[in-house]
């Protein structure tokens, strides 16, 4: 009788997924509430559908915390202030403890001033930034989020084909009361780098156009990126010879641009490069507006905004049977779907889990 192969993914229940990346962190020595934190929000990732930020980077965020790269248990230091803005530094520490202490600075600075920018610099990778914006949307207000990651150049501007930008999401939320939030949530970068790493472990492929080798053809080929991958499960996006794209030709290469500008030289945080020969040290920057909207349009803000996304839908759809979605909705309905049916990981992904999880003493549930 022929043997049926095994699934390519395994489907792990999100509380099993969310204690399990807890205990690992708290295994490699954070607290336990930001072990919590971190695998509430890497899950988090994997709810709204994008694994490239999910739990796929523990084995990296593990050998970061074991270098000293990103540190356990760090908090703001406001190196400038007044009551409409503040620019502070992440310490290195992770940017699941990080980034909601930034954040719930400028809802608290937004509620008082009416609008506040939050200059953040040297946090930890922050993950899906949508989850920011969310935090934001969840207190009424409008955010803007421009983000870049010092010292993590992965794309090649309009024009060229070295690297010069890393992959610098931009994210954009508007709450809408009784409704989940407006989230805008993209990397400027043709796919988020996490999506290689996804499509190197065997999932999704990216687009034909996604890479650029290093005499100006475009490729799909993760090894661009990651320079030779048989055998190993941790990538590392410095060995590759070539660089990510990014979207939208001149004018996503100008937003990427804008990021850097912003997240970087705005914040202090510093570009994404040049990168200085020898160990790296990857930091993101976010560049972050709050807009209480009760000072601006005042109470017609939100029948505005149901008026308007009613309309937006309205438009007859491309094809016949398919809808026109908001910013945020693909990403909502992923969170259903999930919620109710667990979370699917590659199986190299979840292989390279375990396999840091067993290092440090830690059990995987069954999956
Ligand atoms: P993506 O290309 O999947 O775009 C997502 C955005 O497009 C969302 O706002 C979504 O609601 C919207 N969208 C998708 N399909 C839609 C449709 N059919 N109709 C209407 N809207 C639609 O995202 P991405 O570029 O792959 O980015 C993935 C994640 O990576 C983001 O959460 C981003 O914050 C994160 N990221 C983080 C870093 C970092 O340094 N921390 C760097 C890069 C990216």
């Amino acid at each position: 009788m022929p043997v049926a192969p095994a699934p390519e993914t395994v489907t792990l229940p999100v509380n099993a997924l969310r204690d399990f990346v807890a205990a690992i962190f708290a295994a490699a020595g954070c607290a336990s509430d930001e072990a919590q934190r971190i695998g509430r929000y890497l899950v988090s990732a994997n709810l709204a559908g994008h694994d490239s930020h999910g739990v796929i980077r523990v084995p990296r965020y593990i050998i970061w915390l074991q270098d000293g790269a990103v540190r356990a248990g760090q908090s703001l230091t406001v190196l400038r202030e007044t009551t409409s803005h503040a620019v502070v530094d992440g310490n290195f520490g992770f940017g699941q403890t990080i980034g909601p202490l930034a954040v719930d600075l400028g809802i608290e600075k937004a509620k008082a001033s009416g609008m506040a920018v939050i200059a953040l610099s040297h946090a930890g990778h922050l993950g899906r930034i949508g989850d920011w914006g969310e935090r934001a949307a969840e207190a009424g207000l409008v955010s803007l989020h421009f983000v870049n990651v010092a010292g993590g150049e992965l794309v090649a501007p309009w024009g060229g084909v070295e690297r010069r930008f890393s992959t610098n999401p931009v994210c954009i939320t508007a709450p809408r009361p009784g409704h989940e939030p407006l989230v805008l949530d993209f990397a400027t970068s043709r796919v988020a780098e996490g999506k290689v790493l996804v499509a190197s472990q065997g999932g999704k492929k990216v687009p034909a156009d996604a890479l650029i080798g290093p005499d100006g053809t475009v490729s799909d080929d993760p090894r661009l990126l990651y320079g030779d991958i048989a055998g190993s499960h941790v990538r590392d996006a410095t060995k590759g010879a070539g660089a990510l794209r990014t979207f939208g030709e001149h004018k996503g290469s100008g937003l990427a641009f804008m990021c850097e500008i912003l997240a970087g030289c705005l914040t202090g945080g510093g570009p994404s490069g040049p990168v200085a020969p020898g160990p790296r040290r990857i930091a993101n920057g976010m560049f972050s507006l709050y807009v209480d909207p009760g000072n601006f349009a005042g109470a017609g803000f939100a029948a505005s905004v149901e008026d308007y996304a009613a309309y937006v839908k309205s438009s007859r759809p491309a094809i016949p049977g398919a809808e026109v979605l908001l910013p945020g909705e693909p990403e909502s309905r992923t969170r259903a779907d999930r919620l109710a049916h667990g979370i699917p990981l590659q199986r190299e992904t979840w292989a390279a889990i375990t396999a840091t999880a067993r290092q440090l003493g830690v059990n995987p549930p069954a999956g």
